[in-house]
């Protein structure tokens, strides 16, 4: 073995047993680095059938008996626009601090996001490094909310017609069921954006998430209060069929989407 490393490599096969051990320490290194601060030891709460909780705070503790709380009234809310089958999911949550969250690198100023079968919600105080060079500490407002947005989301998921549902929609009806499900009575429908701005994705990168968001949610609120909740189930339900959005909003209201713009920028 030697002969021929030495036949291949030179006179000098110390260099490539030095090069291996360097990578093997490397990657080593690495392995340390990744599993000893990306999963800090969880704790493991059920608070449903196909929901399991992992938290690693005892504070942690209250907001996961909220969410269990609240379950009942989240499915209650849902179901109007879900199938049962889509409640079968088997999530699961994390509830994370600034540390193991920073790591994600995704969506800093997010509360929270959901990936395949999995939520995370960012339980404590975030510092954000923006563009700028500064740095701001961003608290999650509500925590429980957050669930419930994220909660809606993996019930789209479920219901397979997530790439076939435009963002606002998505968002909004998100938004929307998770003010329910908390009964946030002084929450009031504000949209300081015009329906066609929001449905254009490209704006999507100009307004801030909250302008966009709160008002996605409502327009979602006004579709259901012209059209009534099953219309948001039928476009759910109906939109992997037609394979477009805009003819399913269109057949579902009996409306030309033009029309449909006009009452909803009413
Ligand atoms: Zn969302």
């Amino acid at each position: 073995m030697v002969s021929f490393l030495r036949y291949n490599f030179g006179k000098k096969p110390i260099n490539l047993y030095f090069t291996g051990i360097c990578i093997f320490i490397f990657l080593c290194l690495n392995f340390l680095l990744y599993y000893g601060t990306e999963k800090p030891q969880y704790k493991k709460y059920k608070v449903s059938n196909n929901i399991m909780v992992c938290y690693s705070s005892d504070t942690q503790l209250s907001l996961i008996k909220n969410i269990e709380k609240n379950i009942p009234n989240f499915i209650k809310t849902s179901s109007k626009y879900f199938t049962p089958t889509c409640y079968e999911r088997n999530i699961t949550i994390y509830l994370k601090n600034k540390n193991t969250a920073k790591r994600d690198k995704k969506l800093l100023m997010a509360s929270g996001y959901s990936i395949d079968n999995k939520i995370v919600i960012l339980t404590e105080k975030n510092i954000i490094d923006l563009h700028n060079g500064n740095q701001i500490t961003y608290l999650n407002p509500d925590p429980l909310k957050t669930f419930f947005h994220e909660y809606t989301h993996q019930l789209i998921n479920a219901s397979n017609v997530d790439l076939l549902l435009p963002i606002w929609f998505k968002e909004g009806l998100a938004e929307y069921i998770s003010h329910n499900t908390i009964q946030d009575l002084n929450y009031e429908y504000k949209n300081s954006l015009n329906f066609c701005i929001i449905t254009n994705p490209a704006n999507w990168n100009l307004y801030s998430y909250e302008m966009l968001y709160q008002s996605s949610e409502f327009y979602i609120h006004k579709i259901i209060s012209i059209w009534g909740t099953s219309a948001i189930y039928q476009i759910i339900n109906n939109v992997g069929e037609e394979n477009d959005f805009i003819r399913v909003f269109e057949h579902i209201t009996n409306c030309k989407f033009e029309d449909i713009i006009n009452r909803l920028n009413k």
